[in-house]
């Protein structure tokens, strides 16, 4: 049982940025108004996230790797809106199968922070009180350790950085009231930016100033397709080297091959060769148009009224290129 749960986990979990994505995820529903991450090598030998959330209360701490173990259901309505959430409580225990992790912890109420260690779901060891600030740290050590084929296909610590820097950078944009700070452990800091800071002010910071002069803004609601639309698009009149499409779906970092294409076919008209464009886009749909039957942790996500949304898209932008540029 315990090889096919290895298993399924390095299915779920690819790469270090997938587990950050959960557990960046989690610091964000525990109220996190900062978050600091930590990494070695690339995330494959140590991954620290430190949040100033909730805190999980100790009498928790005991089955809060095991699988289905979550707190989150009362906030969900109906059955169909926590099944769009896809699995739930599954994140944290599939981390738990192929790593060493730790959680440190501190309630508000607590007066001090716990302690505990955790292997294949389950407890290792006794829960220990020790000192800590408010809120959790979950440290992830010898990612895939145990999975020798997700071990030879990944490449190297510097590729497994940059797909960190793109999930802590798009979290940091979408999330603009939260803090993010990455670093490599003793070494300076990648990316910080402040709570309570803007949408552009980070895309300034984490994507340069020649880009965070040119947005333009974008917004769109349709009710028919139930879709709301707020995002920031390159004005073409200074297109630029480094382009990037920034989507988040119900504030989900995900991928849409048929999105970013959209979004291509929109500036090949307008860009000059080896320019792109740089596109964040936050898209809310009714979570029941969402498909439940792709895993959460996949990067691709599939919804209703796909084409139909896909329009709304392409002509939002393209009309707020011609409208600045004509
Ligand atoms: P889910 O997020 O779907 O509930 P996870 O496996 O990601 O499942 O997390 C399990 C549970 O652990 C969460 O429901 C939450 O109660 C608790 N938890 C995990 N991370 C944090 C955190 N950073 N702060 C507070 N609670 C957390
Ligand atoms: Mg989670």
């Amino acid at each position: 049982e315990e090889v096919v749960n290895r298993i399924a986990a390095g299915e779920i979990i690819q790469r270090p940025a997938n587990a950050l994505k959960e557990l960046i995820e989690n610091s964000l529903d525990a109220r996190a108004t900062n978050i600091i991450i930590t990494v070695k090598a690339g995330g494959l030998k140590y991954l620290q996230i430190q949040d100033n959330g909730t805190g999980i209360r100790s009498d928790n701490l005991d089955i809060v790797c095991e699988r289905f173990t979550t707190s989150k259901l009362q906030q969900y309505e109906d059955l169909q809106e926590i099944s769009t959430y896809g699995f739930r409580g599954e994140a944290l225990a599939s981390i738990s199968y192929i790593s060493h992790l730790t959680i440190l912890t501190k309630t508000a109420a607590d007066k001090c922070a716990y302690k505990g260690s955790y292997e294949n779901g389950k407890l290792k060891g006794p829960i220990k009180a020790c000192a800590g600030n408010n809120g959790t740290q979950i440290t992830v050590e010898d990612l895939f350790y145990n999975v020798i084929a997700r071990k030879k296909s990944l490449r190297s610590p510097a590729e497994e950085y940059t797909h960190i820097m793109e999930v802590v950078g798009g979290y940091a944009i979408h999330n603009s009231h939260v803090g993010f700070t990455l670093k490599k452990f003793g070494e300076n800091t990648d990316i910080k930016t402040a709570m309570k800071s803007s949408v552009v002010e980070n895309i300034r910071i984490i994507h340069g100033n020649s880009i965070a002069r040119e947005l333009l803004e974008i917004k769109l609601k349709d009710d028919t397709l139930q879709m709301s639309l707020h995002g920031y698009v390159t004005n073409v009149n200074y297109s630029h080297k480094k382009g990037a499409v920034l989507l988040f779906i119900n504030h989900r970092l995900v991928d849409s091959q048929s999105i970013r294409k959209a979004v291509d076919s929109v500036y090949c008209t307008y860009l000059p060769k080896n320019a792109h464009a740089f596109v964040y886009l936050s898209i809310e749909l009714d979570p029941r148009n969402v498909d439940v039957n792709v895993h959460p942790t996949k990067h691709e996500v599939q919804f209703l009224y796909e084409e139909q949304i896909i329009e709304k898209i392409k002509s939002c932008i393209e009309s707020k290129l011609l409208s600045c540029n004509s």
